[in-house]
């Protein structure tokens, strides 16, 4: 049996939010609606989705705002829709918490897009008492330790709580140890493509994975200058910092 996938879509215009509903349906979502940023946060925390929406411009709070208070509870994927190609706007989202964003207006086959590509990044939610076996790729590296199979990253024993999409950038970095990968590389993983297809990405895709890997960086408290597990290697991307003695 599947799971049943819950999508909420956030939004107040009745147009959008029906368009959004159509995608969703279609992609085998029980799609639930809310039409103001606080109504928004109350479903989210009593339905638990796979996959939220989330207008920027709401009538009570805005959707900066909403994701904040959300990601606190919630690993759910977090797609903005921001209403104008403002980049500010655009990694400010990021900021707080979304995964990913689309600028209105964008077309059906665009969101299916990235929510088909969400949707091939495997979220877990272990029951309780489960264990993950070694075999399972589990990375230890300068006290951190991270397991795929439960979805958890902790440090010095400390549970870090990051979002799916830090996960997966954490994922590619650990996976790759002293391998630098370029923004573009990092990019086409999160859309789940091979690093090397060589398809476009955009200026505006790469500074995404900037903002993500500067918040990954605050969560585990890492230290951009002198760090334990992100290195920054100018102009070219990004590396795993070397195991420390
Ligand atoms: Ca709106």
């Amino acid at each position: 049996m599947t799971e049943l996938r819950v999508g909420l879509v956030i939004e107040d215009d009745h147009d959008i939010r029906e368009l959004v509903r159509v995608v969703l349906s279609q992609a085998g979502f029980e799609v639930h609606m809310a039409t103001s940023g606080a109504a928004g946060i109350r479903a989210a925390r009593d339905l638990n989705p796979h996959v939220i929406t989330l207008d920027l411009g709401l009538p009570d709070i805005d959707g900066f705002e909403v994701a904040r208070q959300v990601r606190n509870f919630s690993d759910a994927y977090i797609v903005m829709l921001t209403a104008k190609a403002d980049e500010l706007d655009t990694l400010l989202g990021l900021e707080s918490g979304a995964d990913d964003y689309l600028t209105k207006p964008f077309r059906p086959r665009e969101l299916r897009a990235r929510v088909a590509a969400m949707m091939r990044r495997p979220r877990s939610r272990p029951a309780t008492g489960y264990v993950a076996s070694s075999s399972q790729r589990t990375f230890r590296h300068n006290g951190l330790v991270f397991s795929y199979a439960t979805r958890t990253v902790s440090i010095d024993g400390q549970d870090v709580r990051l979002t799916p999409t830090e996960f997966d950038l954490l994922h590619c970095l650990l996976e790759a140890g002293r391998t630098v990968l370029s923004k573009a590389d990092l990019v086409r993983r999160l859309r789940n493509e091979p690093y090397d297809v060589g398809t476009y990405t955009s200026d505006a895709d790469e500074r995404s994975v900037e903002v993500h890997i500067g918040n990954l960086r605050r969560k585990l408290g890492d230290d951009a200058q002198n760090p334990r597990w992100l290195q920054t290697v100018r102009g070219v991307g990004y590396r795993l910092a070397p195991a420390k003695t």
